[in-house]
């Protein structure tokens, strides 16, 4: 078994980016070379902006390229919740902001000519217990009639059209819904920055960062020092101390997957005929679908503790059992990958963006930014050029987290209150 991300070790090989040279002077310094730091990356540098990049370790190397590949519609809090929470025209629009996240993929994917499997399968919400399909049919009720987005209700008595496991009470299916080999876009989508003009450097983190006024500063990374009019933080789940305003209100939560051996089109037919991407309803949930080369991706908060080789492993045994206790038909299956990564868990699970001390950051996809990642690079590309209405988010208070000083000490007793949630609803 490989104890390596699946997409990175399967997308092909891009230029080794930690010997560049570094400007010392740019117009915007890009912290971060996930979806969002390529994709603000790109759309910089089409504008005509000196860009530079400054990654820690290589394009993708955090979440961008750890996750399912899934860029699915749905808010991580909930549509009732944000619309009890901020009322129903600000939900609405922060739920419709997905669809276009999902639409800016497929325009950069075909602008660009990204090889990397797009396809829009549909996204099936599964329920765990009865009780969550319940639930469903009233989300159905206001995306069908207050949203009039087109979705699909799938009762108990159909869902073996979808999926070949006795676990799950019904579903929601939203055709929009749509699954890529996120190892070869986030690689892809820094090899588009760098032909538009951006400079990429690798193992180049930032140490320190000074105000020079304004938004100007100058950064100190491990391979130098570089000036920026601007500087956009793309660091995600992965935020450290030079970002301590924005560390502290960020949860970096570890998620986990797994990937078996090829298991054939015949199995992955049995299993997910119509190749949703799936998650359950669970706070602690499952997700998982199939790949390009016909595996299963089986994806969990498997422990709450940050990732790392003896917790990977650890994962992999509590996702193996998972997986067959979903498909008892995978018992046995083997598994050639297992990785971990960190999700960036807001407070209120939202994104966040805008500019604060004169830094500009768009971070806390809380699961969700696949798609809101790669948008919010695009639109923050825009809201750092003055554009504030490209911002979705600008408006929501960031909260931090009380409690949260640096490390997240807090996570395994994170972890007990949600087991104990999904144990009692
Ligand atoms: C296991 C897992 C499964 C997921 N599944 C899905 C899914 O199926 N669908 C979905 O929509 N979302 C999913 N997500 C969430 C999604 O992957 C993230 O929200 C998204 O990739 C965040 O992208 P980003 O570019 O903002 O951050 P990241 O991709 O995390 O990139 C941040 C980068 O910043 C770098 N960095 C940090 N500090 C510094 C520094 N000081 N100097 C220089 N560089 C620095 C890091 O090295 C890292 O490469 C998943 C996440 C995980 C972990």
């Amino acid at each position: 078994m490989k104890f390596t991300s699946y997409w990175l070790d399967t997308a092909p090989a891009t230029p080794d980016r930690s010997r560049t040279e570094i400007s010392r002077e740019v117009d915007v310094a890009v912290v971060g070379a996930g979806l969002t730091g390529t994709s603000a990356a790109l759309h910089l540098a089409r504008k005509g902006a000196r860009v530079a990049v400054l990654e820690k370790e290589t394009v993708g190397w955090g979440a961008s390229g750890r996750n399912g590949g899934m860029a699915t519609p749905g808010l991580s809090l909930g549509l009732r919740d944000a619309i009890a929470r901020y009322g129903f025209p600000t939900a609405r629009d922060l739920y419709n902001s997905y669809y276009d996240a999902i639409d800016s993929i497929e325009k950069l994917v075909a602008d660009e000519g990204i090889d990397c499997d797009f396809a829009r399968n549909g996204k099936l919400n599964l329920a765990a217990k009865p009780a969550h399909y319940e639930g469903m049919k009233r989300t159905y009720e206001v995306l069908t009639e207050r949203m009039g987005v087109d979705t699909t209700l799938v009762p108990p008595s159909e869902l073996g059209e979808e999926i070949g496991s006795p676990r799950y009470h019904g579903g929601i299916l939203d055709p929009l819904g749509a699954g890529l080999h996120v190892g070869k876009f986030v690689k892809g989508l820094g090899e588009s920055a760098v032909r538009a003009g951006a400079e990429i450097h690798e193992k180049a983190g930032v140490e320190s960062v000074h105000r020079l006024g304004g938004t100007r500063h100058e950064l100190v990374t491990s391979r130098g020092r570089i000036r920026a009019d601007k500087v956009l933080v793309a660091t995600s789940g992965y935020t450290t101390r030079p970002f301590r305003w924005q560390q502290v209100r960020i949860a970096p939560v570890g998620s986990f997957i797994i990937v078996t051996e090829p298991l054939g089109k015949e199995v992955c037919d049995q299993l997910l005929p119509n190749r949703r991407m799936c998650s359950d309803s669970k706070n602690l949930l499952y997700y998982f679908r199939i790949t390009p080369d016909h595996r299963l991706l089986f994806g969990g908060r498997a422990r709450f503790a940050m990732a790392g080789p003896r917790s990977d492993q650890k994962s992999g045994r509590i996702l193996r059992e998972a997986m067959v206790s979903v498909f008892p038909q995978l018992a046995n299956a083997g598994v050639d990958y297992c990785w971990g990564g960190l999700v960036d868990m807001s407070m209120d699970r939202l994104v966040h963006a805008g500019e604060q001390d004169g830094l500009f950051y768009s971070v806390g996809y809380s699961g969700h930014g696949v798609q809101m990642a790669t948008y919010m690079g695009k639109q923050m590309a825009d809201y750092m050029d003055g554009v504030l209405e490209a911002n979705p988010w600008r408006d929501i208070p960031f909260k931090r987290i009380p409690g949260h000083f640096g490390p997240p000490w807090f996570l395994p007793f994170a972890g007990g209150y949600y087991k104990f949630q999904d144990v009692i609803k």
